[in-house]
């Protein structure tokens, strides 16, 4: 049994209707319970609770603060390939965008592993392409192996493995893995990803499961925003959150929020996500998964991100860029998307401490490992 078995019972179209069902009476009576469930949660994501939104932010914060204290971590991207077998239409990476392509020399990914350190960064995520010809797995150890003396944490975004292969990977130095599934909604999850091993929803699924037997100590999960209904994607995120942390309890399972962003190709979002409704979707996830970390990237612009610090979320990129080699030269070669805060790492540090948080720029160390 794994979660795609779990998702075949909650089908899209009757998660829709119990949303639009939803009384503002029923949003009440989530606030005011102090585990509102997945019941409290439909509740607390549907067009009732939109009049309700300061209430539920302002319960978002409490939580946070009681769980997480006044922090948020800083992380930085580290792009190593932009090569790509897949044809995912909202990515400028697409194999099918006549862009030049580049994978970084295991140096060249050290020298900019390099620039983040002296920018304060002990957690880095390394992303590629789903390419393995471009980075195959002994690549990826030796990048992982000249990164380890300058980072504390190392996290990957890059393509489904098998078990044996993400334990290699997790017995190199990597802590995280992030895997998104971009949308939970079958059909439309088909027209976005014409070709590729990507087209196979079921495998990209269970890949946080795999990742959770592999031993990864952070697995992060995500919808790309715009896609479809962000209502009903976030009942699903919550589902695919709440069957992981009850499995892989040793895991902490942290929820990001893409919002789709311009790139190569000109994709048009078919269901806009504003900014109210993004805010409506990260608090009322809080509200329901107190334990979750919530991240938020720069693809979000300086203002929404401000204005999210208080409000649940966990950790922040910094600085991004989205093409490899990005901080050490001009790479010739597209981002995979565009970047909306383009503050430094060290603005955003300051910006976080005039909230009256403390960024925090190392929340773990390999030696706790027994
Ligand atoms: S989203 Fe990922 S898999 Fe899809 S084209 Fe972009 S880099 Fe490739």
């Amino acid at each position: 049994m794994t979660f795609y078995d779990e998702i075949g019972q909650h089908s899209w179209q009757v998660i829709e209707q119990e949303i639009l069902d939803r009384s503002p009476a029923d949003v009440e009576r989530a606030l005011s319970s102090s585990t509102p469930g997945m019941e409290g949660f439909i509740s607390l994501m549907s067009p009732a609770a939109d009049r309700m939104i300061e209430e539920i932010a302002q319960r978002a914060q409490l939580i946070t603060e009681q769980r997480f204290g006044r922090v948020i971590g800083l992380y930085a991207p580290l792009y190593v390939s932009n090569s790509c077998t897949n044809s995912c239409v909202y990515c400028s990476f697409n194999a099918d965008n006549p862009i030049s392509r580049l994978t970084l020399s295991v140096e060249q990914a050290r020298a900019e592993g390099a620039y983040l350190h002296e920018q304060g960064f002990r957690h880095v995520l390394l992303v590629s392409g789903e390419d393995q010809n471009a980075a195959g797995l002994d690549y990826l150890k030796a990048v992982v192996k000249g990164l380890r003396p300058l980072f504390d944490s190392i996290s990957i975004e890059i393509y489904p493995m098998d078990t044996d292969d993400y334990g290699e990977l997790a017995r190199s130095g990597v802590d995280g893995l992030i895997i998104y599934q971009e949308t939970y909604n079958p059909d439309r999850y088909k027209e976005v990803h014409p070709a590729g091993r990507k087209k196979d929803y079921r495998w990209r699924l269970e890949t946080p499961e795999t990742g959770g037997k592999a031993g990864f100590r952070r697995i992060g999960i995500g919808s790309l925003l715009g896609l479809s209904d962000w209502r009903i994607e976030g009942v699903y995120l919550a589902l695919h959150a709440r069957y992981l942390m009850r499995r892989y309890w040793r895991s902490q399972i942290t929820i990001s929020f893409p919002r789709l962003r311009p790139a190569v190709g000109g994709y048009c979002p078919p269901c806009p996500v504003s900014d109210r409704d993004l805010v409506h979707m990260m608090t009322a996830l809080r509200v329901f998964l107190p334990d979750a970390g919530l991240l938020l990237s720069t693809r979000e612009s300086p203002h929404l991100r401000n204005h999210m610090i208080p409000l649940g979320v966990t950790s922040m990129s910094a600085g991004s860029k989205t093409d490899p080699g990005g901080y050490t030269h001009d790479s010739g070669t597209e981002g995979q998307f565009e970047i909306s805060d383009h503050r430094s790492p060290h603005e955003i540090a300051q910006t976080i401490r005039d909230h009256g948080y403390e960024p925090v720029w190392k929340d773990w160390d390999s030696s706790f490992i027994v």
